[in-house]
């Protein structure tokens, strides 16, 4: 029975997450950002000032074209540029919360060039404590942290049920929407929306919602990377 095992093994190599699928998670995100503008817009129209989108969408441009000066990067340093461009490219709350968001999960990958679904949970985990950090929301405050904190759960559930990459990654993006979705009826403690006190109960925030689609763009990243090579070499990913 033994023998029967092998070829299956051979035929499932380990997916990691290498510099390339950074590049490709950015790319991608950039993209699907781009075409939620007017529902970032709409939904921070609601409980905010409505600039979500294009702040984000901005900083995404800013992300992509960094990324592409950066010459052989590591993960590390990828994950800093990115850190870098969003923070001083934003003009919102979102920016730097993003920001160190990227700065603390570089912290985990320093001098590695590939990471597996272990490293994965470290470095969700440590980019969202550095958004808690910065921004002081918690849990149930119906920010992006509902999100983050949702997928570093959904991560670590994987980690201990031995989820393949992809596999974890289809669960976090569903967690990481469940949780988005899940701030509708939350009253807003932190940020713009929270002025609105009860008012802002009965919308979804926008940065939760932003947050989910980092997760999914993940998820495709990781999907594109197990595809054949000469359909992989150029994400045409782009708006
Ligand atoms: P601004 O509120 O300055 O216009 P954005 O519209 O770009 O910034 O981003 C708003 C989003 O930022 C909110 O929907 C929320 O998810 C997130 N946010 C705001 N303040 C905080 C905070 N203190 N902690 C975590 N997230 C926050
Ligand atoms: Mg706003």
């Amino acid at each position: 029975m033994n023998s029967l095992r092998a070829p299956t093994t051979r035929l499932q190599p380990k997916v990691k997450i290498t510099g390339r699928v950074v590049g490709d998670w950015m790319r991608l995100f950039e993209a699907n950002i781009g075409h939620a503008v007017p529902l970032l817009t709409d939904l921070d129209r609601a409980i905010g000032d409505g600039d979500h989108g294009v702040n984000i969408y901005r900083g995404m441009q800013s992300v992509v074209s960094k990324l592409a000066e950066l010459k052989s990067p590591d993960l590390s340093s990828q994950l800093r540029v990115i850190s870098a461009a969003l923070t001083s490219s934003v003009g919102g709350a979102s920016g730097p919360l993003y920001g160190a968001f990227f700065l603390q999960s570089a912290q985990v990958v320093l001098y590695k060039s590939e990471i597996a679904l272990a490293d994965l949970i470290l470095l969700v985990d440590a980019g969202c404590q550095g958004v808690v950090k910065l921004g002081k929301a918690a849990v149930g405050d119906k920010t992006m942290v509902d999100t983050l904190s949702a997928a570093v759960i959904s991560l670590r559930e994987s980690g201990l049920r031995r989820d393949s990459l992809p596999a974890a990654l289809a669960a976090c993006s569903l967690a990481a929407q469940r949780a988005a979705e899940g701030t509708t009826p939350m009253v807003a403690r932190k940020g713009r929306a929270s002025y609105l006190g009860e008012r802002s109960a009965g919308f979804q925030d926008p940065g939760a919602t932003s947050a989910q689609m980092l997760f999914e763009a993940l998820a495709q990243a990781v999907a594109l990377s197990l595809l054949p090579s000469p359909t992989h070499s150029n994400p045409s990913v782009s708006p």
